[in-house]
Order: structure tokens, then sequence, then C-alpha cells
């Protein structure tokens, strides 16, 4: 657990009790058949953006670089991990009972976590499902209007032109006139 802690605490700045939520996922995932992805052997979906996500992208090596780390915004302490090499699903998903714990200070939870099993901590349940499509590398087409380099899939089309992201915005509410 401590060279755990230390290296999500290297990536992440701080210790805090969130990079701990996502420590101990972490350290269930590696004691369960899987090892760091170096490449896009595992895959991750992550229903929050908070602290936790930089334990599972320091410790699991699903980055969003690498684009095996998949954001949904549902504001879920639940972490579900694709193995791709012998297809196993975990979903790991903080237990009711550990939420709503305004009792404890931050000291107090972060000494608690620290000598939590995963298990207590988590509901954990196995799948079948299918892992998320891995990472595309997509060709770069010139915005019309602002003339910047822009993955295809993101183009967008108005008036003909094809048109990044920010412009189609911009130009469809007819706050600039097209160049
Ligand atoms: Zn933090
Ligand atoms: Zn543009």
């Amino acid at each position: 657990m401590n060279d755990l802690v230390e290296k999500a605490v290297n990536f992440h700045g701080h210790l805090c009790p969130g990079l701990l939520i996502g420590v101990l996922a972490s350290k269930y995932v590696l004691e369960h058949g899987n090892d760091f992805s170096l490449d896009e052997e595992l895959a991750a979906i992550v229903e929050n953006d908070n602290c936790s996500v930089d334990a599972l992208q320091a410790l699991l090596g699903t980055t969003f670089g690498k684009g095996n780390l998949i954001f949904r915004d549902y504001g879920k302490n639940n972490y579900t991990i694709f193995n791709r090499t012998n297809n196993k699903v975990m979903k790991l998903s903080v237990k009711a009972r550990n939420f709503g714990q305004a009792t404890l200070t931050r000291e107090e939870r972060l000494e608690q976590l620290l000598k939590s099993s995963p298990e207590e901590i988590f509901e954990i349940t196995y799948s079948a499902e299918i892992p998320p499509e891995k990472a595309h590398i997509h060709e770069s087409i010139k915005c019309d209007n602002c003339g910047e380099p822009t993955m295809s899939t993101r183009i967008r089309e108005l008036r003909e032109k094809r048109v990044c992201i920010p412009c189609y915005e911009k130009l469809n509410m007819g706050v600039f006139d097209i160049k």
C-alpha cells in the first residue's frame, strides 16, 4: 500500500482522501490479475473527475493521453476496469456507508482509508461487458474559419464550410461572420 500511495502522491501532488480511494481501487485491480497498462491492455471508465482518478492514471496506466481512460460525467465514485487480454471486467463502487462521514476530520478520514482494505470500501462486481473501442488516430483538417488543424471527427459543417467546434458555436450564434 505504501509504495502505491507514494507513487500516486508523486503524480497527484498531495495526499487526500479522494486519492486514497483511487489507490485502494487500483490496489484491488493490481492484485486481481492485472498489471500496469503500458499500452491499452487495460481501459478504465470513471464516473467522476475528482482526485481519485489521478491514482488510476499513475498506478494502472489508464490515462487520458493514451485514450484508455474514459470519463462519464455521472458524479459517482464508480470505476470499471476492462482487461483486453483476458476479457475480464470488474466494477468497483464506493459503498454507500462510506459516504456522509461528516463527523470525521480530514485526518481521521485519511487514517481510516490508509488502514482499509479495498473490499471494505468498494462493492466489487464482475461482468462481461464489451470493452470500449481502442483509441484511434484521426487525420486533421484545417478549420475553414480559424485555420487550426482539427481532428476530422470534430469538424462540423456550416454553410458549406468545414469548421472546428468553437468556430461552429460562435458562427452559429451569429457572433461573427464567416471569414
Ligand atoms: Zn487530491
Ligand atoms: Zn476554427
